[in-house]
């Protein structure tokens, strides 16, 4: 394609839209672009309000450069659209218009020029960045009072695009995932249970020409400091499959080059050929989730839609001889039937196991309303079953094999909660030469006592960092303590610790840290409440109950508190991860919480997890958290904590 003049891109009415400086730069950024929505705000109707319009405009126009379709937009004066129609300078009245009149320093050439002008998902944008949200809020309001002018003509703007995305760069997207995951915007298949079926609008980010998101990747890449710790907007995982984009190994090659942090990449298979893996494998270190669903050419074909199956079913043999760790993942989905589903994951786990998967994960079927307005299949009796062939399939593999969410798996199987249970260690891993097996009770990590999973969990993975040579652990097996002690650098493949962790002991999930409790005690006695309904879910609230009973909270004579488990009523179906409510299901639980025999609450506490995107406390729909106290009138507070299912 012909490369646009750099200098002069296009004229309105006389007017030069865009002055270049005129030098070539190698290094073109891809262009952050945004339409204006309606906004639903009301006008502002005085004319005295003429200083203070025109502030906001040069304070806008300062971060966003408006845009006119494919074109920058200058501006020197605005009028307002009311009967007076006069018109005021935006910048003292010099002639200088810092839009479009030439880029300001720091401010970096865009790919404007490339022809290629494809705007992003607003709604999408203010998940991680509400800053833009607020920006598209304050022009489009301003520009339902004003009319833009340049050099007396009026300019007509419908966009607008970050100007210096160095305001941009922080802390929040430091990890190469942060930009790799942004590659995943398209996939080869149509699996039958894809979550992007039915996605909601905040989390599509439809996709562009490859073009233009590689210019998009190459600019995140430029931001991305690692040593700094900062980077240019996070991600919420991988959407689709990264390692289909056209451009997936020249991207990663640049990261490569720009830190030695390990590369966790999901993938379908489609793409794994021996000179795929060969150039995976010179990325080092990788580590691969393979979303493999079935060992069955004709069950892979017939759930994934994938036409030449056996690419991906031969992909752990291949993985394996190039030194790739990897998790093989299956997806529970009782396609015909129940039957056929558990036969299949039987026969994948044992193919897994054989080709030298480090773990293999069976992820429980979930649906939201979105995916399907009825039942595809009865939850209760899927996952149900599914756990309990995963419970006889992990007496019999070498590899450990868990379900996610764990919680549902420990809810159904395990008195008591939150133990320190060993339920798989990875095939030659220092904990497997010591002898760990599963069904181990960790009673001691270098004869520091444990007593919970999380201290178990940190406690391993603090001996892995910390270089020690040699370790022990305390375990109670059949009733009896054993001591188990090695070297700490004892392993080979699968194993290797810079992507493994916890020495390659696998427990029932993350638990649920002790310390959260003290957490609520100091909030409930720094915030005075009588009343505390504290808000969990489904998953969590047996563990929490237990934690409880054993360590109740001191708290203020007379103060209450009460738990409740909202509904996830925005996504429904069977989705009940408290991680997936949002804004609207705690207002209505509280809302509707029974009043009379249990007294209205005064302070409501909710886990923060669900709104840890980006640290904008905003949930999936693009919503603060500060909108349930709004609307219900009642004092909330987040608990910082992490997510505790996986
Ligand atoms: S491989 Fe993943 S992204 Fe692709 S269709 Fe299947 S579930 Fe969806």
């Amino acid at each position: 394609m012909r490369r646009p003049q750099r200098g002069v891109r296009g004229v309105q009415g006389g007017i030069p839209l865009l002055m270049g400086r005129g030098k070539e730069s190698k290094d073109e950024d891809h262009v952050f672009r945004y339409r204006l929505g309606d906004t639903g705000r009301k006008p502002v109707h005085s004319d005295r309000l003429a200083e203070m319009v025109r502030q906001q405009l040069c304070n806008i126009l300062d971060i966003a450069q408006p845009l006119q379709g494919d074109s920058e937009a200058a501006a020197d004066a605005f009028r307002f659209l009311g009967p007076q129609r006069r018109a005021y300078e935006l910048y003292n009245g010099n002639g200088t218009s810092k839009t479009g009149g030439g880029r300001s320093e720091g401010e970096e050439q865009s790919a404007v020029d490339s022809g290629d002008n494809a705007c992003l998902n607003l709604a999408n944008a203010a998940l991680y960045e509400p800053r833009i949200e607020f920006i598209a809020e304050q022009l489009a309001s301003l520009l339902s009072v004003v009319e833009l002018e340049s050099g007396g003509e009026p300019v007509r703007i419908d966009g607008f695009r970050l100007k210096d995305l160095g305001d941009w760069v922080g802390p929040h997207a430091a990890t190469p995932a942060d930009v790799f995951n942004h590659a995943a915007t398209r996939c080869q298949y149509d699996c039958i249970f894809c979550y992007n079926r039915g996605s909601v609008e905040s989390l599509e980010q439809p996709p562009h020409s490859p073009g233009e998101e590689w210019k998009e990747l190459e600019t995140r890449v430029r931001h991305y400091n690692p040593r700094a710790g900062r980077g240019l907007f996070p991600t919420f995982g991988s959407p689709r499959e990264a390692l289909a984009h056209p451009h997936i190994l020249p991207l990663l090659r640049s990261l490569r080059e720009k830190t030695g942090e390990p590369f966790r990449l999901c993938s379908n298979g489609g793409v794994l050929d021996r000179d795929f893996v060969a150039a995976l494998a010179e990325l080092a270190p990788v580590y691969l989730d393979l979303s493999l669903n079935s060992s069955s050419p004709q069950r892979r074909s017939m759930l994934m839609a994938d036409r030449c199956p056996e690419k991906a079913i031969g992909a752990p043999a291949l993985l394996a001889d190039a030194g790739i760790p990897f998790a093989v993942t299956v997806v529970a989905w009782p396609y015909p039937g129940l039957e056929e589903m558990l036969r299949d994951l039987d026969e994948t786990a044992r193919y897994a196991d054989a080709e030298q998967a480090r773990l293999v994960q069976v992820n429980l079927p979930g649906y939201s309303r979105f995916f399907a307005a009825r039942e595809p299949f009865d939850t209760g009796e899927v996952w149900g079953e599914t756990v309990r062939l995963v419970q006889r399939l992990r007496e019999e593999l070498t590899c450990p094999i868990f379900v996610s969410p764990s919680l549902y798996e420990e809810n159904l199987t395990r008195p008591r909660k939150n133990q320190p249970e060993v339920i798989g260690v990875v095939r030659d891993s220092p904990a497997a030469r010591w002898g760990l097996t599963a069904g181990d009770m960790v009673t001691a990590v270098n004869g520091i006592p444990v007593k919970s999973r999380p201290q178990a969990r940190d406690l391993l993975a603090l001996l892995q960092e910390s270089g020690t040579d040699r370790a022990a652990m305390t375990v109670l097996r059949e009733g009896r303590s054993v001591e188990l002690a090695g070297d700490t650098g004892d392993w080979s493949y699968p194993f290797d610790p810079i992507t493994g962790t916890h020495l390659g002991a696998v427990f029932m999930g993350a638990g649920l840290r002790t310390s959260y409790l003290e957490r609520l005690e100091a909030l409930v006695r720094d915030s005075g409440a009588r009343e505390v309904l504290f808000l969990t879910s489904t998953l969590v609230r047996p563990t929490l109950e237990q934690l409880l009973r054993e360590r109740p909270l001191s708290l203020p004579e007379g103060t209450r508190l009460r738990l409740g488990v909202p509904e996830n009523r925005f996504f429904g179906g069977n989705i009940m991860l408290g991680d997936l409510l949002v804004v609207q299901d705690f207002i209505d639980f509280v809302n509707e919480h029974p009043e009379g025999a249990e007294a209205r609450p005064d302070l409501v506490v909710i886990p923060s997890s669900p709104f840890h995107l980006s640290g904008w406390g905003r949930d999936l729909t693009g919503r603060t958290y500060l909108d349930i106290a709004r609307e219900t009138g009642v004092a909330v507070r987040l608990l910082e904590c992490h997510p505790i299912w996986e």
